[in-house]
């Protein structure tokens, strides 16, 4: 066995559903009384709800989280915080809620407690972004990450089923990167396996019936692993080339991640043979690319760059950008080979089966 080093982070987890009704408990460990509530435009009605029933404890509301946390929404939303004096934030939303409270948390010393409605896992993370200029500068600070996550299940039976299947590919990913990465560890493997196989068993199920609240459950506990392998392990070449598309070409999140993924796993197919192996386990597969690819195409998700807005005529610049400033990645980073998978995406083509 190789060695190791693993660091827990320091988050507490409440799940199951009807478990936001814990929300004013969780408020109380913190000692926290006024509470500013986030969320963006489209979930205005639910933080509002979740407003009035903390009563006096809630001290306002914010809801105009948008993607990528634009610097001028970050500094609206913590004028507000301070200006009611709040103590704490209480994100309801997918990444980009969590990703507002982060940036609130940045400059401040309120804790957050983060109420996840999509699988995108940026809760048990300590990764934060910020958008200026155009540019989406991101790092890592402690102090982001969220004091306790409330995963109630209830709460995503409204997001619709493309946008679910999407955002669970997108924590696949993680989690697929995680057995990859430079600082694997065994432990954050065995929750980034089980965290791929929970999402690949439950995701279809909630195409076919969003509303079905056991797949549901399934699936956020499933976007719960895969937040922490996120938040524990490095990334590498799929989340570089996301980063890219995602930073240069404004294609949208999550879907950029599921259309990259299967072709960046083809890509290091070879030079990551444990992490492909424990992938197909996962899927119950053989070929982990190919089951990967085999799973989207059951969801109904967009499956090639070019139906999300990427030009073909951009792939050369993607791939020089991608190239050029790799993450530690287990194959070596090269254009050419990039170039290739890059064109397969755009195209959608299934990657070829496994050379070995
Ligand atoms: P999102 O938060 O942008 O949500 C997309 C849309 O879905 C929004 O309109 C939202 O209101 C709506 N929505 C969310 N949950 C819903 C529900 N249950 N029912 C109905 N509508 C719902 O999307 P996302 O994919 O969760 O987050 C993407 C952002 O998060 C990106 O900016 C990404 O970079 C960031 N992110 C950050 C981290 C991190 O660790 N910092 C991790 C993952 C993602």
């Amino acid at each position: 066995m190789k060695p190791f080093v693993y660091s827990g982070l320091p988050y507490r987890v409440v799940f199951g559903v009807g478990s936001l009704a814990g929300l004013p408990a969780e408020l109380d460990r913190l000692g926290a009384k006024r509470a500013l509530l986030l969320s963006t435009p489209e979930q205005a009605d639910t933080v509002k709800q979740v407003a009035a029933s903390l009563g006096a404890r809630a001290a306002g509301v914010y809801d105009r989280a948008v993607m990528h946390v634009p610097i001028e929404v970050a500094q609206e939303a913590r004028r507000l915080a301070s200006e009611l004096g709040a103590d704490c934030c209480v994100t309801v939303g997918g990444g980009s809620t969590t990703g507002l409270g982060k940036a609130i948390a940045l400059v401040s010393p309120l804790p957050i407690v983060a109420v996840p409605t999509t699988y995108a896992g940026s809760e048990m993370t300590t990764i934060y972004g910020i958008t200026e200029g155009g540019e989406k500068k991101t790092g890592r600070d402690a102090r982001v990450l969220p004091k306790c996550a409330i995963y109630d299940p209830a709460l995503t039976l409204s997001l619709p089923a493309a946008a679910s299947a999407a955002s669970g590919m997108n924590a696949i990913a993680h989690s697929v990167e995680a057995l990859y990465a430079q600082d694997a560890n065994p432990i954050i493997s065995l929750m980034a396996e089980e965290g791929i196989r929970a999402l690949a068993a439950s995701l279809p199920r909630i195409v076919s019936d969003v509303k079905n609240l056991e797949a549901r459950s399934e699936a956020l506990y499933g976007a719960w692993l895969c937040g922490v392998a996120l938040g524990s392990a490095g990334m590498a070449l799929h989340h570089k080339l996301c980063h890219v598309l995602g930073g240069s070409f404004n294609l949208p999140h999550a879907e950029t991640h599921s259309i990259v993924l299967p072709h960046a796993m083809r890509y290091n197919h070879d030079a990551a043979p444990e992490a492909m192996r424990r992938v197909a386990r996962a899927l119950g597969a053989s070929d982990a690319p190919g089951a990967i690819y085999d799973l989207e195409a059951r969801l109904g998700i967009p499956m090639r760059l070019a139906e999300i807005g990427m030009r073909e005529a951009d792939l050369e610049r993607a791939a020089r950008l991608a190239a050029g400033a790799p993450y530690p990645n287990p194959r070596k980073v090269e254009y050419a080979p990039l170039l290739a998978l890059l064109r397969d995406a755009w195209h959608g083509n299934r990657p070829a089966p496994a050379s070995s």
